[in-house]
């Protein structure tokens, strides 16, 4: 049975999204169809929108961060039945390839982030269409809709108790930016940490570094108004590389005797990523790099640099294994050992949704919550 609803769809790069009536066709094997009851917007979102540096594939719905309930299951869908309370995550975990059985990865083979697939795995079409032109789909989630379709592998079951219009951030930003230094940097007690870029990502990160009991947590942006906000988040202190004549990671090794021990990015930016690295200390200094780049974009740094003995990792969804993991992440936030209110600094109904984008690119903005449900 096809359900009809409401969608914001993106039908061209940079062009306001419109909300649509879509047909949303039954989950096929494998699949879920749920409702959406809140989604929030990340810049991974607004990269795809605008298609500056990243393939261009429209019309196309949205849309990666939510939480929302099982409407119905399509054929073999066993663990998860109508009702139950979901978050939709970009890259899946199917259970059985060698990267879901390895302790170290979270890079599923069947379902791992495509962001340049817009069909489903199963038969390679839409579940969505509009008058029956297919509309695509984006990281297997599309959750700028009223109903979505997804692969099982996609959904981690939580705690139905859980206050859905909160715990969406976890569906990526907050996993991920706390991820990459709890899970992938781990850094130690008393250790000195650099975070670049403060937007919803990187202050997750730097409450990382805060639980894992940084005695210093740099925060670097070229947005002075984010420094204020992210003192909540344990950040201790703050440059703005724009308002220094020399390479910024003279800055830091000036500030920190030679480099931090651990460093974070959250910009997307090729030249930020670099910084990063060349911001580590010698012989020991670990850089974790989680913004997603331009499409082309290549990392040049001096082969000494890693010959000095720093390391260079990344990330996606901080190294967490979404249907294995997020379970127990929802439950910090329920037993108050995690605090997702903070990085909520909007909430916008569903039609307004063009909103949350403005405040993103004016960098007012960590987390916009949209109303789905609300409308
Ligand atoms: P955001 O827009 O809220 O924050 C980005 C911040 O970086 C902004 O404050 C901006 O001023 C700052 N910035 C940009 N260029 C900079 C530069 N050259 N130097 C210093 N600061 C700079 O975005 P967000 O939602 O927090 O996402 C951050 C990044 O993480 C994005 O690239 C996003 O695509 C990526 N991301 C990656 C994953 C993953 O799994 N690896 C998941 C989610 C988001
Ligand atoms: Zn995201």
């Amino acid at each position: 049975q096809v359900i009809k609803c409401k969608a914001a769809v993106a039908w061209a790069a940079g062009e306001p999204l419109k909300i649509e009536e879509v047909e949303v066709a039954p989950p096929q094997a494998m699949e879920v169809r749920i409702k959406i009851h809140y989604t929030a917007l990340c810049h991974t979102d607004l990269y795809f929108w605008e298609a500056k540096g990243q393939t261009p594939l429209f019309p196309r719905i949205l849309g990666h961060e939510a939480a929302g309930v099982v409407e119905s299951v399509g054929e073999g869908v066993t663990d998860l039945k109508e009702g139950d309370t979901v978050l939709p995550v970009f890259t899946g975990e199917c259970g059985e390839c060698r990267h879901c059985k390895s302790e170290e990865s979270n890079m599923c083979d069947l379902l791992r982030i495509n962001t340049d697939r817009g069909v489903m795995i199963s038969d390679g079409k839409s579940r969505f269409s509009i008058n029956g032109k297919p509309i695509y789909h984006f990281v297997g989630t599309s959750t700028f809709s009223e109903y979505t379709v997804t692969h099982v592998g996609s959904l981690a079951k939580i705690n139905p108790e859980a206050p859905l219009d909160k715990v969406c951030i976890l569906s990526c930003g907050v996993s991920t930016g706390m991820g990459a230094t709890l899970n992938v940097a781990k850094p130690k007690k008393g250790s000195s940490v650099a975070i670049f870029g403060l937007g919803g990502v990187g202050l997750a990160a730097a409450e990382g570094a805060r639980i894992a009991g940084a005695s210093r947590i740099i925060g670097i942006d070229l947005n002075s108004d984010r420094f204020e906000k992210a003192k909540l988040f344990g950040v201790t202190e703050f440059i703005n590389p724009l308002d220094y004549k020399k390479p910024i990671q003279e800055v830091i090794a000036e500030k920190t005797d030679g480099g931090v021990d651990y460093s974070i990015e959250c910009t997307g930016n090729v030249k930020a990523m670099i910084q990063a690295f060349e911001s580590c200390h010698d012989g020991w200094g670990v850089a974790v790099l989680v913004g997603v780049p331009h499409s082309d974009a290549v990392f040049a740094t001096s082969p000494v640099n890693f010959l000095n003995e720093r390391t260079l990792k990344g990330t996606f969804f901080g190294n967490y294994k979404p249907r294995t993991d997020l379970p127990g992440l929802v439950e910090l936030y329920m037993d108050k050992k995690l605090e997702l209110e903070k990085f909520i600094t909007h909430e916008v109904s569903f039609a307004d949704i063009n909103k949350a984008f403005d405040y993103m690119i004016k960098g007012e903005s960590l987390r916009c919550v949209i109303n789905v449900i609300g409308n």
